[in-house]
């Protein structure tokens, strides 16, 4: 090659890079151009530019974390969001990416939180996917969507504590306690120590009904609930298991400590001045943990449940 071929080819390869560059440009140009279609209500959008890792977003998707729009920097990096991650969400993020990234999977779509300026969180749900490639089929430009879905989130959450609360008395309700129990039983067999369960059954209680009314009668397991919670500790669950009975799950527990807690329970409805002129007791079996199942453990329970019946009622049995 002579001189003149050298120096058409070093300016070929200049051509091709300006090119490129001219490409880039563009293309970047457009998507800031996107960007002006408003964030229409908790709608907004992103693009990143692999390379140079610079994303562009619509401003409003950090003015909703309480930032203004000063505070944004002039360059921001895929980091300046991940960085604001939840814990708990920061690795699947990651995950996601990675495997959209290397192929693994057609989109990246995940939920997340963020956190906001004053610390709260809020949740987005993302949905991006690589735009282009450069000739070595590395990805070069993702583009998203994203939207805040935080009161969805806040509506989710509230009805799922309504799913798993009992309505008139607003402690747990039968199949919260029964995922409660479950999960007492998995981490007591995990660290290896005792858990109780306490069954409680009203006494007499049809007679309330029968002679003060169903509203009263009402009035009534609506207290027991009440002193339930009030004399149970802040780890105890107190759910109404059915009708007017109900159920104390004492987590990390020795028998003793649990008849001892129990016991309260019973003094203390007892002695309670309920409305409509209405005395109330109940009688209640206490039962440690042992190797079988829950099923079994409530159960063992109801019998001692029955027993206390059968002993005179306002007693409690245990195993
Ligand atoms: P025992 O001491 O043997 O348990 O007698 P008891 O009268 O309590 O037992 P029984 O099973 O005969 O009656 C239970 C009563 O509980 C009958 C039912 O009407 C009443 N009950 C169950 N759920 C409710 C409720 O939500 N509200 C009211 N007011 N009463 C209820
Ligand atoms: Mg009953
Ligand atoms: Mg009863």
């Amino acid at each position: 090659m002579n001189d003149y071929e050298k120096r058409i080819e070093a300016l070929e390869k200049k051509l091709n890079e300006v090119m490129e560059l001219n490409q880039q440009l563009i293309t970047e140009k457009q998507q800031d151009l996107n960007l002006n279609y408003a964030w229409t209500g908790n709608l907004g959008q992103w693009y990143w530019h692999v390379p140079s890792n610079k994303v562009t977003f619509n401003p409003l998707k950090i003015t909703v974390l309480g930032y203004s729009e000063s505070e944004i920097p002039d360059e921001v990096s895929y980091q300046y969001f991940t960085d604001k991650l939840h814990p708990e969400d920061y690795e699947k993020a990651m995950q996601i990416m990675r495997d959209h990234l290397q192929g693994k999977i057609p989109v990246y779509e995940l939920e997340y939180r963020i956190k906001a300026k004053d610390g709260s969180y809020r949740w987005y749900y993302d949905r991006g996917k690589i735009t282009q490639y450069d000739e070595n089929n590395k990805p070069t430009m993702l583009a998203g969507i994203v939207f805040d879905i935080t009161e969805k989130k806040k509506l989710e959450e509230q009805l799922s504590e309504l799913s798993f609360t009992d309505g008139l008395t607003k402690v747990k309700n039968h199949r919260a306690l029964l995922q409660i129990l479950e999960k007492t039983a998995r981490l007591s067999v995990a660290g290896n120590e005792s858990f109780c369960i306490a069954l409680f059954d009203l006494d007499h209680f049809k007679k309330v009904n029968d002679t003060k009314g169903h509203v009263c009668g009402d009035m009534v397991l609506e207290n027991i609930a009440r002193i339930m919670k009030d004399n149970v500790r802040e780890k105890d669950t107190v759910g109404r298991y059915g009708g007017e009975e109900f159920m104390v799950i004492y987590p990390s527990t020795h028998l003793q400590e649990a008849v001892i807690l129990t016991e309260t329970i019973r003094e203390k409805i007892e002695k309670f001045q309920f409305p409509c002129d209405v005395s109330a007791t109940i009688s209640a079996g206490v039962c440690e943990s042992d190797e079988t199942s829950t099923i079994e453990l409530i159960r063992k329970a109801d019998t001692l449940l029955y027993k206390a019946k059968n002993n005179g009622r306002n007693r409690i049995e245990s195993c």
